[in-house]
């Protein structure tokens, strides 16, 4: 007996938002790139026009220099991103 369940007090640590979104500069310009990590929706993926499933971590990103930023945001499997960044 006495075996106590000891429980300390963690506090969960708030998600740091400002380290799931960076910029990227890249051939094709400079990128803001969020990395989300999935919702409800599926999206397609403009890098192998293939579905990102919900509930499915991604990126989503957007030029900066875009007028209507929501305008162009595009989901992408993180993958397919990375190989996009770096093709030139
Ligand atoms: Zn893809």
């Amino acid at each position: 007996m006495g075996r106590k369940n000891r429980r300390d007090r963690q506090q969960p640590k708030p998600v740091a938002l400002g380290s799931s979104q960076w910029t990227e500069a890249g051939p094709r310009g400079e990128w803001t790139v969020r990395r989300l990590r999935g919702n409800d929706k599926a999206y397609v993926c403009p890098g192998c026009n293939q579905t990102i499933p919900a509930w499915t971590g991604h990126v989503v990103a957007w030029r900066e220099d875009s007028l209507i930023a929501s305008d162009g945001r595009r989901h992408w499997h993180t993958p397919c991103w990375q190989r996009s960044a770096h093709r030139r």
